[in-house]
């Protein structure tokens, strides 16, 4: 379906700075919304129902997808993530841009039902650069960086089908970068049009889209 607002889904493996990027991004520009994410995961340290995810049991996640609740959903790591219908089909008719930070799976499910979503990869600058941050994040023992390494190898391979790809080596480069990508989606003539009717319609230039 064609909503006027626009759908960015930014994925990457963990350690690549994603969440920071996308954090900043939110700060900059205020027509952008990020998604609340459902998950069968526990709350992790200050994390709040609501505000991070929705955190749910998994009866209650399948129950949503029994529903049709979700427009994607993905087994991450052992545990159930998904993006729901409401959080962003009201926002995108309404014409706000809305951003997904998920998984692959999750990003690959979501440009088959909106076609026009745009898909942003975040890579490392190198593997030892990704260990090296994952390392110094603290967060995780020595065997759980070993899987998210590996897990991040089988990400990695899936880049090809994604529409950008920025790589993370300074971080206000790779913010650049993503601001560049929200800001030429902006640009294109479906959106502009719908963002600027009246300048197209004072320059008496046909309404292509209506005919399409
Ligand atoms: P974490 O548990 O570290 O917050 O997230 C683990 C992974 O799940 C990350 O790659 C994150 O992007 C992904 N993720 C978060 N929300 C969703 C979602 O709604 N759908 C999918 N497919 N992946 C998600």
């Amino acid at each position: 379906m064609d909503y006027p607002g626009n759908l960015f889904v930014v994925s990457a493996p963990s350690g690549a700075g994603k969440s920071s990027l996308v954090k900043a991004l939110l700060e900059l520009d205020s027509q952008v919304y990020r998604s609340i994410s459902h998950t069968t995961r526990a709350p992790r340290g200050q994390e709040k129902h609501g505000r991070e995810y929705f955190f749910a049991s998994r009866e209650d996640f399948e129950k949503m997808i029994a529903n049709h609740a979700f427009v994607e959903w993905a087994n991450v790591h052992g545990n159930l993530y998904g993006t729901a219908k409401k959080a962003i089909e009201e926002r995108l008719a309404k014409g706000a841009d809305i951003v997904l930070e998920i998984d692959y799976q999750g990003a690959l499910q979501i440009k088959e039902s909106f076609v026009n979503a745009v898909l942003i990869f975040i890579l490392p600058p190198s593997w030892e650069e990704l260990r090296s941050r994952l390392e110094n994040r603290g967060e995780d023992a020595a065997e759980v960086i070993e899987m998210r390494l590996a897990n991040a190898a089988e990400e990695m391979a899936q880049v090809h089908k994604f529409d950008f790809v920025i790589i993370n080596e300074l971080f206000e480069r790779a913010l650049f970068d993503l601001k560049a990508v929200v800001h030429a989606q902006r640009l294109k003539y479906s959106t502009q049009h719908r963002a600027r009717a009246d300048t197209f319609a004072s320059l008496n230039i046909p309404d292509y889209l209506e005919k399409a």
